[in-house]
This record gives structure tokens, C-alpha cells and sequence, in this order.
């Protein structure tokens, strides 16, 4: 096609205006210790848009019942409204088919349940886990466990100063006994995008399955499994402008299928005597007992609200809010940021000389503006910087220039206060 054609064919990008989405989210009117909120604590969980709240309200109002289970008419609407949810996930995700989409509390149980269930059944003495070094505790401590049942070893793919994978170093960890890789798509405590595809394919090449931590992920950049070729992939509805107690498992339906149980109880069976229990086909096999069945109809509208939004839209505007937070934050003296790998998205974490991060998430918090201090459930992070804690800023889709502004302002603040 001509370039003219090109130009003629192609939508025009959408913007995001991020200080007109500001009034579809209700908290963000909160005035906090007498400030307008400067809502920076998104990596930690987003706030939600009125339609979703709006949407847990209607189906608890007109259509809630338990799924799958009664001949009633709610029952009938909740199923379609919790299945349809399913359909919504699918193709926000671009799965090939519904039943590749299993429902959980988050990515802490997306991560448990392939650890449990492939882990359990793949995983022997004497075989191995590779993770990273910038993992989330709920991307380690799984797989310790399992390691530690098994007589496995968990073996880490370190990181260099900047905050990037040692790409050589991870592919040499991959050997013979590898029986699955599992890497954050994007850190939540240095905001690397890690270069997933060559990892895919590394580990690929080895017939070693790769599980994606996609919470930081999923709600700032398209993601797209197929593209991705990813085995495993997991979010959370909260940290996604959804709510919380709901999150997704995305598995490939052959290696789910293949895949024993994580719980039992009702809903994971097709039959059950004393003897032997017949097990439901994916992904219910996976779905033990009454599940979150608002949280879903709930997550689903977020995720509807994000894709009218634009993906690409909202990974474009971070980006830019990200790259003057970024430049704003090293013009301050004394502050380190911590995480400066070539690709980032969504948040900063820093240090400033001789201020805990604890009296720099206090001090702002009193300007109204909302960050994280702490060990990000990244602690074997933290000791790769030798840092107990880094002060986090983490964007959303309804951050503008001003609550950068707010940041900034409240660590003079800050500086005033401690120095
Ligand atoms: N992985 C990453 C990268 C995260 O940022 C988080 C949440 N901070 C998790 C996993 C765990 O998510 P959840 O607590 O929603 O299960």
C-alpha cells in the first residue's frame, strides 16, 4: 500500500485526556488533609470508574444469583453475565477460545494454581524453576514452595544495574531439567518491561513452558497472547480500574487441559462418588466452589472501558507522563532512581540521600498526593540495590501533568521537612 493509502486506511490515534476522565472516577474528587488527591499509587491498585461501579450495583440490583447451578431465571442471568464476562476476557487478551480463560483471586492465585497444579504434576527431584531477580514475592515464594516440596531448585536470572534481565545469563539457566520459566512482564518495583518475546523464545526453543506475571502489564500496554505465544499469563482486576477479589489465569487449553486440579469442591467436578471423582473440563475444572461472580461482571467493564479508551492510547500517555516525571524527579538533588532499564512503563522508584522513603510517603501524603514506600513485595530487589525500601510513584490512565506537579512540589516539602 502507498504511503497515502496507509495514511488514508489508518484510524487516526486516540488521546487520552486524562483531566476529563478524572470525573469518571468518583474517589478522585476526595479531597485528602485538604489537598485535590494526586492519586500515584496505581502499581499498588487503581481507583474505579463510576461505570463499573454502577455495572456491581445493577447486577447485584437485577441479575445476581449463584452460576451454573439453578434452573431459575436470576440464575440464568447471572451465568450469562459471568460467562459473557469470560468472552470479554478472552478477547481482551486475543485467547483463541473461552475455556483458556480461568477466573481467580489475582495473580497471587494464577501464580499458586500453575505452581500447585503444572508445577505438582511436571515439576521432580532434581528438576528446575527459572524466575528473575525482579520477580514480585507472589512470582517467587510459589515456586519456592513447590522447590521446597519437590526437591527442586529455583534457579534466578540476575539483573544488571540498570534493571534489565542478563538475557545471556537467563538463557544459560535454561538446561535440560528447566520445566518452566516465570517472568513479571513488567516489574512492579523498577517499572522494566522485560523483552518477554525473546524470552518466550529462548525458552521455547528448549520446549519450556513460560508463565507471564502480567499485573503490571495488563493495564497500561496491548497485550495479546497469541502475539506473545506466552504459556501461562496473569492479571489482576484490581490493579486494572476493576475490583478487587477477581483476576485472570490465561493458559494455553492443552497444557490446561493436561493440567490436575489446584481445589476441589463443587463446580470442578462432572461427577462424584466415594470412590472417584470425575473432574469438569477447563476452565471449571479450575473454578472450585462459588466464585467471585460480581467481581467478574465488574472486571469485564472495566476491561470494556479500558479497550474504548485505547491500549495503545493509554500506554502512549504513561509514556509521556512518565519520561517528565522521570526527568523532574533527577533534576531534584540527592535522589537516586532506582530501575533505569532501556524499556520502562508506569512507574518510578526512587531513593533520596539521608530521607527514608517512609517520611517521604508521610510528607506527601499530607500535600494530598499518594505514593508507595516500601519493599514492593520485592525484597530480593531491594538487596540487589542494597536499599531497604524505595518511595514509588506508579501511574494510571487518570494522571496528568498537575499531579506530577503536586509530586514534585511535595518533595521540596519533603526536603524542607528533613534536610
Ligand atoms: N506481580 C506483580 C508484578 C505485582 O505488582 C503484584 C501486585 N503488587 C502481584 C504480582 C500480586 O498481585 P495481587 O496482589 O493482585 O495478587
Amino acid at each position: 500500500m502507498t504511503p497515502t493509502g496507509d495514511a488514508a486506511t489508518r484510524k487516526p490515534p486516540k488521546r487520552i485526556d486524562a483531566e476529563l476522565l478524572k470525573a469518571d472516577f468518583p474517589i478522585l474528587d476526595e479531597r485528602i488533609h485538604g489537598h485535590r488527591l494526586a492519586y500515584l499509587d496505581n502499581a499498588a491498585t487503581t481507583q474505579k470508574p463510576q461505570c463499573v461501579l454502577d455495572a456491581m450495583t445493577y447486577f447485584y440490583s437485577t441479575e445476581y444469583s449463584n452460576v451454573h447451578r439453578g434452573l431459575h431465571e436470576l440464575s440464568s442471568r447471572a451465568t450469562a453475565a459471568y460467562e459473557s464476562a469470560r468472552e470479554i476476557v478472552c478477547r481482551f487478551l486475543n485467547a483463541r477460545a473461552t475455556k483458556e480463560i480461568v477466573f481467580v483471586r489475582g495473580t497471587t492465585e494464577a501464580v499458586n494454581l500453575v505452581a500447585h497444579s503444572y508445577g505438582g504434576k511436571n515439576v521432580g527431584s532434581g528438576d528446575e524453576v527459572v524466575i528473575t531477580t525482579m520477580e514480585h514475592h507472589s512470582n517467587i515464594v510459589p515456586w519456592q514452595m513447590l522447590c521446597e516440596a519437590k526437591g527442586a531448585h529455583l534457579k534466578v536470572a540476575p539483573i544488571d544495574d540498570a534493571g534489565d534481565i542478563i538475557l545471556e545469563d537467563l538463557e544459560s539457566l535454561l538446561g535440560p531439567r528447566t520445566r518452566i520459566v516465570a517472568v513479571a512482564h513488567v516489574s512492579n518495583a523498577l517499572g522494566t518491561c522485560n523483552p518477554v518475546r525473546t524470552i518466550i523464545e529462548m525458552a521455547h526453543a528448549r520446549g519450556i513452558p513460560v508463565l507471564l506475571d502480567g499485573a503490571q502489564a495488563a493495564p497500561r500496554m496491548p497485550v495479546d497472547v497469541q502475539e506473545l505465544d506466552c504459556d501461562f499469563y496473569a492479571f489482576s482486576g484490581h490493579k486494572i480500574y476493576g475490583p478487587s477479589g477477581i483476576g485472570v489465569l490465561y493458559g494455553k487449553a492443552q497444557l490446561l487441559e493436561s493440567m490436575p486440579p489446584y481445589q476441589g469442591g463443587g463446580e470442578m467436578i462432572r461427577h462424584v462418588t466415594f470412590e472417584k471423582t470425575l473432574y469438569n473440563d477447563i476452565p471449571d475444572r479450575f473454578e472450585a466452589g462459588t466464585p467471585n461472580i460480581t467481581g467478574a461482571v465488574g472486571l469485564a467493564v472495566a476491561l470494556d472501558y479500558i479497550s474504548a479508551l485505547g491500549l495503545d492510547a493509554i500506554e502512549a500517555h504513561e509514556g509521556a507522563l512518565l519520561a517528565a516525571l522521570t526527568e523532574a524527579l533527577i533534576d531534584l538533588p540527592g535522589v537516586t532512581i532506582i530501575g533505569t532499564a532501556k524499556e520502562r512503563a508506569g512507574l518510578v522508584s526512587f531513593v533520596v540521600d539521608g530521607i527514608h522513603p517512609h517520611d517521604i510517603g508521610t510528607i506527601l501524603d499530607h500535600e494530598g498526593v499518594a505514593i508507595r514506600a516500601g519493599h514492593h513485595c520485592a525484597q530480593p530487589t531491594m538487596d540487589r540495590y542494597s536499599v531497604p525500601a524505595t518511595a514509588r510513584a506508579s501511574l494510571g490512565l487518570y494522571n496528568t501533568r498537575g499531579d506530577i506537579d503536586a509530586l514534585i512540589a511535595g518533595m521540596h516539602k519533603v526536603r524542607e521537612v528533613f534536610l
